[in-house]
C-alpha cells in the first residue's frame, strides 16, 4: 500500500520514496473534489454533518499526505523528490485557490449560517462557518458579476505588480558590485568576509575584492570597515536600489502608486473606507485608529530612550573613534564598536556552557512545572537517523501529543527553524485524534561523541518554536479548521513562540541549563548579567525604527491623501519618531518589499503587536513567580487551548483580566 495513503497512525517516514506522490495526490485530489461536488448538491442539506464534515474529512486527507511530502522537501530533499514535489504543487495550488473561489461551496456556508442548525453547532464550528463566509466575502465572492470581474482583474494585477516589485529588487541589487584593489582599503573587515570578496572577484576573472548589496557582503562593510568612503558607496547603493538614481526599467516608484491606487479600489468594491480596514478584517487588531494609537503610544514611550542611545553613540564616536559627525553609514559601524566596547563577551565563550541534553531537559522542565506534564523520549519512523521523537503526557499519563525533534543542520534540509503540522487534534468517530509536530532547527551536529552546543541565540530560538508546538499540540479543541494554530488570527500567531523566549533571560531557569562542555561547571551570574545588558542595547533606537516602518505602512494604506507620495509619507514620519534622518537621496519605500511583494501590507505592525501580548502575559507571571503552575494552567485553558475559536483578543483577556498594556514589553526592553 502508498504509505502516503496510511491516515491510521504517525507518517510513515521509513517507507515514503518519491515514486508514491504522484499517484497519492491524484488520488487523494480525485476524492477531495469528487467530495465537494457532491456537498454542494442540491440534496445535500446544509449541515454540519452532511456539508461541512465530509469535506473536512477528504481534505485533512490531502493536508496531511501532503503536509508529509512538503515536509521531506524542506528537511530530506533529493533530487528525485523535488521532481515530485514540484509536479504536484501547482496541481495542489489550484485546488486550493479554486476552493477559495467556489460559489457553491459559499452559497452552502450562507445557507448553513442561516439555517436552524446553525444555532446548534459548537462555538468552535460556528468560528468555522463565520471564518468561511469572511474570507470568501474578502475574496469578492459577493459582488455583483461586473464588479466581481473587476475585482479578480486587480487581483491579477497586484499578484504581477508584486512580483515585479520584488524582480526589480532582485535585480538591482544583483546590477551593482564593487571592486576595491587595495588591501588597506579594506582594515576591519573580518577575514572570512574578505575571501569571500576575494573570491568573488577571481569568478569575475579581477583582481581585488568584490562587494555587493547582499547581506553576507554589505553588512560586515557597514558594520567593520576602517574607511569611511567605502562604507558610504555601498550604503548609497544599497538604500537607493529599485529607484530614480538607478536603471529606470528597475524603478519601483511607478509600481509603488499603481499598487496602492489598486489596493484602495479593490477595498471600495468590498464596501471598505480603505485597503487598511480590509487588511483588518481577519486580525486581532480591529480599526487602523486603534493600531495608529498603539504604535504612536509606544513611539512616545520608546522616544526618550531612542534619543539616549543616540547621544551616546554620538559621544562614543567623537571621542573614541574619531568620528564626528555621525552619518548614516557610520550608525552600524559605531554601534558595533561600542558594542563591542561596553557589552563585549563571546558567542564562543557562551555557547560551552548550553550542551544539547542540559537544553532539552532545562526546556522541558519548565514546560512539565507550569503545565504539569510530562515530557518523554517515544520513538516513530523518522526521515533521518538523528531525529528525536517525544510524547507529552498530562499528569495522568493521557497522552496529549507528540512530537519530532530534528535539530541539526544538512545539506538536504532548508535553512532556518520553523514548527510544521504533522496531525492535528480533532474529535472522530473512533475518539480524539492526538496532536503531532514537527521542530525544526539547523544547528551544528554533534562532533566527536560530545553532545552538540547551542549559542544562546540557538537557545532562544528553540524555545520560540517549542513555544508554536506547544499552541499546536496543547489545543483542546475537536475540530479541525480552528484547532491549534488553524484559525488563529494572523498578528496573534507569534504570542505563544514569543512568550516562551522569555524563560531563556531569567536566571533561575537559565542556570539549570548550563553545564560547561569541558569544566561541568554552571553559566557564572557575571557572565548572564553582560548577556542581559547586551540584549537591550539600542532597544530604544530598533524600537522607534520598527515604529517608523509600521506607522508608514499604516498611514499608507489608511489615510495617504491624493498627491502625497509614499516618499514625502515617510519623510513626515521620520520627522516625527526617528532619530536617524537618513540622507535626501534615501529611497526606502523604494525596497519595502514586506508591504509591496510580501504579504505584509498594513500588518507590518503585527511584529511589536505580538511583542507587546508575549510580554504582558509572560508579566503575570512575573508577578506571580515564572514558573507558577496555577498561572500556567491558565495561560493553557484561556490562550494555548483556545486556538482559533474565539478571537485572541478574548482569549488574551481571559487570561489577563485586562486589555493588553505596552508596560511589561517596555520594561523587558530595558526602557521603564
Ligand atoms: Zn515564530
Amino acid at each position: 500500500m502508498n504509505p502516503l495513503l496510511d491516515f491510521s497512525g504517525l507518517p510513515r517516514f521509513a517507507e515514503i520514496r518519491p515514486e508514491h506522490v504522484t499517484p497519492a495526490v491524484d488520488e487523494l485530489l480525485a476524492a477531495c473534489r469528487q467530495t465537494v461536488e457532491h456537498c454542494v448538491t442540491e440534496g445535500v442539506e446544509p449541515t454540519w454533518a452532511d456539508f461541512v464534515a465530509p469535506m473536512e474529512d477528504a481534505n485533512e486527507k490531502l493536508s496531511r499526505a501532503w503536509g508529509q511530502v512538503s515536509h521531506l522537501h524542506s528537511v530530506m530533499d533529493s533530487p528525485e523528490l523535488r521532481e515530485a514535489y514540484n509536479a504536484n504543487l501547482p496541481t495542489i495550488t489550484e485546488y486550493y485557490a479554486a476552493l477559495g473561489q467556489h460559489e457553491g461551496l459559499f452559497r452552502k456556508f450562507k445557507a448553513l449560517k442561516n439555517s436552524t442548525s446553525f444555532a446548534s453547532l459548537n462555538s468552535a464550528q460556528k468560528k468555522i462557518v463565520e471564518n468561511e463566509l469572511r474570507d470568501f466575502k474578502l475574496g469578492g465572492a459577493e459582488l455583483p458579476e461586473a464588479e466581481k470581474k473587476r475585482f479578480m482583474e486587480i487581483q491579477q494585477e497586484l499578484a504581477a505588480l508584486s512580483a515585479k516589485f520584488e524582480e526589480n529588487l532582485l535585480d538591482a541589487t544583483n546590477a551593482f558590485s564593487h571592486v576595491v584593489e587595495n588591501r588597506d582599503d579594506l582594515t576591519g573587515i573580518p577575514e572570512d568576509v574578505l575571501e569571500m570578496a576575494a573570491e568573488a572577484a577571481r569568478m569575475d576573472g579581477k583582481a581585488g575584492w568584490k562587494f555587493t548589496l547582499h547581506m553576507p557582503s554589505y553588512l560586515p562593510v557597514m558594520q567593520y570597515a576602517e574607511k569611511r568612503s567605502l562604507r558610504e558607496t555601498l550604503y548609497r547603493a544599497y538604500v537607493t536600489r529599485a529607484s530614480e538614481f538607478g536603471d529606470t526599467k528597475l524603478d519601483n516608484t511607478p509600481l509603488i502608486s499603481q499598487i496602492l491606487k489598486l489596493r484602495d479600489e479593490a477595498a471600495k468594491l468590498l464596501g471598505f473606507d480603505n485597503y487598511a480596514e480590509v487588511s483588518l478584517e481577519p486580525k486581532m487588531a480591529e480599526t487602523p485608529a486603534q493600531v495608529l494609537e498603539f504604535l504612536t503610544e509606544l513611539g512616545q514611550r520608546a522616544r526618550p530612550y531612542a534619543e539616549n542611545d543616540m547621544v551616546e553613540l554620538r559621544e562614543f564616536s567623537s571621542k573614541e573613534i574619531g568620528v564626528k559627525d555621525l552619518q548614516a553609514w557610520d550608525i552600524a559601524y559605531a554601534s558595533e564598536k561600542l558594542r563591542v566596547a561596553r557589552y563585549s563577551f563571546s558567542d564562543h565563550e557562551v555557547k560551552q556552557y548550553f550542551p544539547e541534553p542540559q537544553v532539552l531537559a532545562g526546556m522541558f522542565k519548565v514546560v512539565e512545572t507550569i503545565y504539569g506534564l510530562h515530557i518523554r523520549p517515544s520513538s516513530a519512523p523518522t526521515w533521518h537517523d538523528s531525529v528525536k521523537f517525544f510524547e507529552i503526557t498530562d499528569h495522568g499519563g493521557q497522552k496529549i501529543g507528540e512530537f519530532y525533534l530534528d535539530l541539526y543542520a544538512r545539506p538536504s534540509k532548508r535553512g532556518g527553524a520553523w514548527m510544521d503540522d504533522a496531525i492535528t487534534r480533532r474529535r472522530k468517530d473512533q475518539g480524539i485524534q492526538t496532536p503531532v509536530a514537527y521542530l525544526n532547527c539547523n544547528y551544528t551536529a554533534p562532533l566527536g561523541g560530545k553532545p552538540a552546543l547551542f549559542t544562546h541565540d540557538e537557545v532562544i530560538t528553540l524555545f520560540h518554536e517549542f513555544g508554536h508546538g506547544l499552541h499546536h499540540l496543547l489545543t483542546r479543541i475537536e475540530d479541525l479548521g480552528v484547532s491549534g494554530i488553524n484559525g488563529v488570527e494572523w498578528d496573534a500567531v507569534e504570542l505563544p513562540s514569543q512568550f516562551m523566549e522569555n524563560f531563556c533571560w531569567e536566571w533561575d531557569v537559565v542556570r539549570h541549563m548550563t553545564r560547561h562542555a569541558d569544566t561541568g561547571e554552571q553559566l557564572p551570574k557575571s557572565l548572564f548579567d553582560k548577556m542581559l545588558a547586551a540584549k537591550n542595547f539600542q532597544s530604544g533606537m530598533q524600537t522607534v525604527r520598527q515604529i517608523e516602518f509600521s506607522l508608514f505602512d499604516m498611514h499608507l494604506h489608511f489615510d495617504l491623501p491624493p498627491g502625497k507620495t509614499a516618499l514625502q509619507l515617510i519623510n513626515e514620519i521620520r520627522q516625527q519618531v526617528a532619530v536617524i534622518i537618513p540622507p535626501d537621496y534615501n529611497r526606502f519605500p523604494n525596497n519595502f518589499s514586506h508591504i509591496f511583494a510580501g504579504g505584509y501590507a498594513a500588518g507590518y505592525y503585527s511584529y511589536k503587536w505580538a511583542e507587546v501580548l508575549s510580554a504582558d502575559a509572560y508579566a503575570l507571571f512575573e508577578e506571580n513567580g515564572v514558573l507558577n503552575p496555577e498561572i500556567g494552567h491558565r495561560f493553557w485553558s484561556e490562550i494555548l487551548a483556545q486556538g482559533g475559536a474565539r478571537p485572541a483578543i478574548e482569549s488574551f483577556k481571559a487570561f489577563r483580566g485586562r486589555e493588553p498594556t505596552i508596560d511589561a514589553l517596555l520594561r523587558h526592553n530595558g526602557m521603564a
